[in-house]
């Protein structure tokens, strides 16, 4: 109530330049709104477990002719059993018992909105206004920099001082990987900046876009790889030479350099079956869940159970190549024997299934139908394609308008993205 005389006189010092009867109708319009705002219950909260629309509404006393007729007019326009725990939703209930609005966040994108409760006539039940309407959203391209140190001795934790999370650190190793192992060879006053795209939406974070630019500095040599397209073919990463950043394989199948727990050899004692066999791949380390990428583009020959692999993938490359991944908890939905998959792609998740002691990956490599040593065969292949000749002039000049853009020129303009926030708490302190 305190509230309403500023409110007020808010408005008529707006409506100050027009004529007298308009003042006084804004006046009474906004009471009118301030009335009926106060005449509503608003609650915001997140779906429960279990709960179906109509559980929800009847959980915030809306009567039972109401939520049926709520429900009938709202899966006209959305399948309702797409109703998730954990969702937010918003709803507005008047005192009459109407509901005056309902939304609820459908996914990243895209949210349902139904508006009613119109209590013209009070007797009638109200119509809904159903839509499924996306989330207004925006990029923003930001730069920040930060640095190895003591306190942040992994690019994870210099990320997060940096103001990003981890999956932003993820992104910018994958974009290295070909170059610098950030497991192993990382040390204090090693620096890194990174441009890149944050999505907006609501005015909250909404996730990341693509890393558009990328520096990492480790004992004075400095990576750089900047996004790009050749026109006619899709993005991709290239370094200050225009060199493609991209490899036939990825370093491993899992994200952000894993532990090998067992190395590829052709003897050594089976952990369940006791008996001297060879281990024809490597055993990497990791949480049963974790996300499993094929590491070459390909063909999917097998995606099942296989005996004492467990739930199995099996994709043939180019260049008589074949990768085999064993022990999944799970394949990625959809995925089939015959479908092509492209580098990176997720293929199934780390589990245990079939001989396996515990969670982890096991990965095999074969060349012509052999078995050969994947970490070897990894580090044995050339570096990428270079940007055709007729297109090095277009990418040096991105390239340097993009290298411009790194942190440390928070106000310049950015072009077509909008403005740069730099989020870098500067230099950290190193020891
Ligand atoms: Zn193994």
């Amino acid at each position: 109530m305190r509230t309403l005389p500023l409110a007020l006189s808010a408005v008529v010092a707006l409506a100050g330049c027009s004529a007298q009867p308009a003042q006084q109708a804004s006046v009474t319009s906004l009471a009118a709104v301030q009335v009926q705002e106060q005449a509503t219950r608003l609650i915001e909260a997140r779906v429960p477990r279990n709960a179906t629309l109509a559980s929800l509404l009847r959980a915030h006393q809306v009567s039972d002719d109401i939520v049926n007729h709520f429900v009938e007019a709202a899966k006209k326009q959305f399948d309702l059993r797409r109703i998730r725990a954990d969702r937010p939703y918003r709803l507005q209930v008047g005192l009459d018992g109407a509901i005056r609005e309902f939304t609820y966040q459908i996914d990243a994108d895209k949210f349902l909105k139904v508006v009613g409760g119109d209590d013209k006539a009070a007797d009638a039940l109200p119509d809904y206004d159903v839509q499924v309407l996306p989330y207004e959203k925006h990029k923003a391209l930001m730069s920040i920099r930060g640095e190895i140190s003591r306190e942040a001795p992994s690019l994870i934790a210099a990320v997060n001082v940096a103001g990003e999370s981890i999956s932003l650190a993820l992104e910018f190793a994958r974009v290295f990987e070909g170059e610098v192992d950030f497991g192993n060879e990382l040390q204090p006053g090693d620096s890194f900046e990174i441009l890149f795209e944050k999505v907006v939406r609501e005015g909250e974070f909404g996730g990341y876009g693509d890393i558009v630019a990328a520096r990492f500095t480790t004992s004075g040599r400095s990576f750089e790889a900047f996004r790009y397209a050749i026109p006619g073919q899709k993005a991709d990463y290239y370094d200050r030479d225009g060199r493609s950043m991209r490899r036939f394989f990825l370093k491993s199948p899992l994200k952000f350099e894993p532990r090998v727990t067992s190395g590829f050899s052709f003897r050594r004692v089976h952990p369940v079956l006791k008996t001297a066999r060879a281990h024809r791949g490597v055993d990497y380390g990791a949480p049963s869940g974790a996300p499993v990428l094929s590491v070459a583009s390909g063909t999917v020959t097998r995606a099942g159970w296989t005996g004492g692999g467990g739930n199995s993938v099996y994709i043939k490359h180019d260049n008589g190549y074949e990768t085999r991944y064993l022990h999944f908890s799970k394949i990625a939905s959809g995925l089939r024997a015959g479908m092509r998959v492209s580098q990176g792609e997720l293929i199934g998740y780390v589990g245990s299934t079939g001989l396996s002691t515990g969670p982890h990956l096991h990965y095999e490599l074969l060349k012509g139908g052999t078995h050969v040593n994947p970490l070897d065969e990894h580090r044995k292949l050339p570096p990428g394609q270079p940007i055709p000749s007729a297109a090095l002039a277009a990418y040096v000049e991105h390239r340097d308008r993009q290298a411009y853009r790194f942190a440390g020129a928070p106000d310049r303009p950015l072009g077509q993205l909008a403005r740069a926030v730099t989020a870098s708490p500067g230099p950290v302190a190193g020891n």
